[in-house]
């Protein structure tokens, strides 16, 4: 197996030594239903002899994924509800998604989206498409953000992206173009000095928002990737996802969140998991991740402090969901410390 070439089939797995042969035909089974690829970068960082790898957990595909539970949907965040042109998804007043690529460079197996991604989904959004959704941005002047999202944005080519970037640096209300990606960590080789350049337009302040999921993603090769990033002036931003047996444990969390601030990528959304079909072997309970969200309080600086968010399913947008440190009863507040001890506030001594 040539280490540098994707795995993209049950057969590739086998031969990575990344599934058993008595596996094969589940495995098989699942590749019938949703897209496989594991890049080169991450492939290398699964330990074989650790059968719960949490690297492997994300990207090797498992017969868990063929259960559909009653309260799974196949667009779990209500996209289409909200997309009034192809490839644009406008829920919030002053910003929307630009979906231009429904390809990524790994599929992530709990992926909210997975409906819509890989060789069998919505692929790249054709000329006249772009034509559209470029039309629709301009004429709305409440867009202030736009998202670009799929699929993974930064597979495009740098001549596509400056290409897209060059249409929204035409829209003067567009102030801010932010990239959700997972490729300065899957494929940090791609981050390089013509898709930097492609990313910048004239007028516009681009962000990039991370997706990592555990530590070890955070290699000294990714590490770089976003310093290249960062250095030319990309403001980066992190989003993860609660993972059952990738991520929710306190130690694992406070070591993700320190490993983004070390990077310079400001920790900002710990998602929980989406209702996506065949994937309730990732989700917890509300309960626990919040328990979670708490003892990272206490633990780690504010620098590393993520905000906890549910996608509302059917369309209805994001809400924190983090608990609250405070209590109102009788005109007083009680305070919670990052102990866990309560106080009042105002004293009452
Ligand atoms: S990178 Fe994002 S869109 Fe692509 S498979 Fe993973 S979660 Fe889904």
């Amino acid at each position: 197996m040539n280490a540098q070439r994707p795995i993209r089939t049950p057969a590739d797995l086998l031969d990575a030594g990344l599934v058993a042969p008595e596996r094969l035909a589940e495995i098989e089974g699942v590749a019938e239903r949703y897209a496989i690829a594991v890049s080169p970068a991450m492939a290398a960082l699964i330990d074989r002899d650790d059968p719960h790898d949490p690297i492997a957990r994300q990207f090797v595909p498992d017969a868990s994924e063929l259960t559909v539970t009653p309260e799974e949907r196949d667009d779990p965040i209500g996209d289409l509800a909200h997309s009034p042109v192809e490839g644009i998804v406008h829920r919030y007043p002053d910003r929307v998604l630009l979906k231009a690529v429904h390809v990524c460079p790994v599929y992530c197996r709990f992926c909210f989206r997975r409906e819509m991604v890989g060789p069998q989904g919505l692929g790249t959004l054709s000329p006249e498409a772009m034509d559209k959704a470029f039309a629709y941005i301009a004429g709305h002047p409440d867009i202030w953000e736009v998202i670009l999202t799929g699929g993974d944005p930064l597979v495009l080519s740098p001549r596509r992206l400056a290409e897209i970037m060059g249409r929204l640096a035409a829209i003067d209300h567009v102030k801010i173009v932010r990239f959700h990606t997972r490729v300065p960590v899957v494929e940090p080789e791609r981050i390089d000095e013509d898709l930097i350049g492609a990313l910048k337009a004239s007028g516009k302040t681009a962000y990039v928002a991370l997706h990592a999921n555990h530590p070890r993603e955070l290699t000294p090769e990714a590490r770089a990737a976003c310093a290249r990033l960062v250095d030319a002036g990309i403001v980066m931003v992190s989003q993860s996802v609660l993972l059952k047996g990738v991520n929710d444990d306190p130690d694992t969390l406070a070591a993700l969140m320190r490993a983004f601030v070390e990077t310079r990528v400001k920790p900002y959304y710990l998602h929980h998991p989406d209702l996506a079909p065949g994937t309730s072997h990732f989700r917890l309970s509300i309960e626990e991740g919040r328990a979670l969200l708490s003892s990272l309080r206490g633990r780690i600086s504010g620098l590393c402090q993520p905000t906890y968010i549910l996608d509302i399913p059917g369309g209805h947008g994001k809400a924190v969901i983090g608990a609250s440190a405070i209590r109102e009863s009788g005109g007083c507040h009680t305070v919670l410390d990052f102990r866990g001890t309560e106080h009042m506030y105002p004293p009452q001594e």
